[in-house]
């Protein structure tokens, strides 16, 4: 199944695309109907807290119900995030690709840093930032995992039993930040500078997301062309790792690393600009695309 977060007057909503795709099921409404109750399940973030059982019957009830009175169009939909994270845990050089176009070699462990919850926004939504805090912002495509259970210790033959499911991310970057720092959280968590979506694919409709082609494209030209089969640490041990130190709450999120082609490698180099607009693709997800907006002066 596809769950998203779309908006209308009352807020955000849980939903989930119809099988046509060209539908988004109002899943609060659709619950209220059947149960005669306000519904219990208002985010994905509740529905993956629920637990597989709950996922198991949702999906068989919404195969077995005439839906058709809870349907939007999918058109035309403002859609959010599909998932608010607790935290949101990101792999650098984890590409072979990338790390040999930025002349490295292999890390021996996985490259962790952080990005925080406030910087997520959802397809459609700005990429913002004040260029006198940086000129320089970067594009990163990336396949984000979807925690389904409380991880701790969790070992790599485990793990696929602790994935909800794969969404699209755009890891933005200030690259001035990231550099000048001596670390990366600043330079990574700037607010609008993880884009999520645009829905959230469960993870049985995905059986091996160490095969998807990924792409970033920015106006329409093609800056990252990968595969995810070039990741160096793949999921499980990914999944390993992090739960090793520390716990892994359902509805996090882990940004596996970006492929070659961001504008920092590029000759000449190549950042991002107001009026720009940048897609995330990932076969088998889909795509994200945000536009980039300048922020005014900050205020005195
Ligand atoms: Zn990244």
């Amino acid at each position: 199944m596809r769950f998203l977060t779309f908006v209308d007057e009352g807020g955000p909503r849980l939903g989930a695309l119809t099988s046509a795709g060209d539908g988004v099921v109002d899943l609060a409404a659709a619950q209220q109907a059947v149960t005669g109750r306000p519904a219990a399940i208002g985010t994905l973030r509740d529905l993956i807290e629920a637990g597989p059982a709950v996922w198991t019957r949702l999906a068989a009830d919404l195969a077995s119900a005439d839906v058709a009175a809870f349907t939007r169009p999918l058109a035309g939909l403002r859609l959010a995030a599909p998932v608010q994270p607790s935290k949101i845990m990101a792999i650098g050089l984890n590409y072979l690709d990338h790390v040999l176009e930025g002349g490295r070699k292999p890390p021996e462990r996985p490259v962790l840093f952080a990005k925080f919850p406030t910087a997520v926004i959802g397809p459609g939504d700005a990429i913002c930032w004040d260029p006198a805090l940086s000129d320089k912002i970067d594009w990163e495509a990336e396949l984000a995992v979807v925690i389904g259970r409380t991880a701790r210790r969790v070992r790599a033959e485990e793990a696929s039993g602790y994935i909800f499911g794969y969404t699209a991310a755009n890891d933005v970057t200030a690259r001035d930040i990231q550099q000048g720092d001596g670390q990366w959280v600043r330079g990574k968590s700037l607010d609008t500078f993880c884009p999520l979506g645009p829905w959230v694919v469960t993870a049985d409709e995905i059986p091996d997301p160490h095969t998807l082609p990924i792409r970033c494209i920015v106006n329409g030209e093609v800056m990252q062309s990968s595969n995810t089969d070039q990741l160096i640490f793949r999921i499980p041990a990914l999944i390993e790792f992090l739960s090793r130190a520390f716990t892994l709450l359902p509805g996090d999120v882990i940004l596996t690393g970006t492929p070659p082609g961001v504008g920092q490698y590029r000759t000449p180099p190549r950042f991002l600009r107001a009026g720009d607009e940048v897609t995330v693709e990932i076969d088998g997800i889909g795509a994200l695309t945000n536009p980039c907006v300048i922020e005014g002066p900050a205020p005195t």
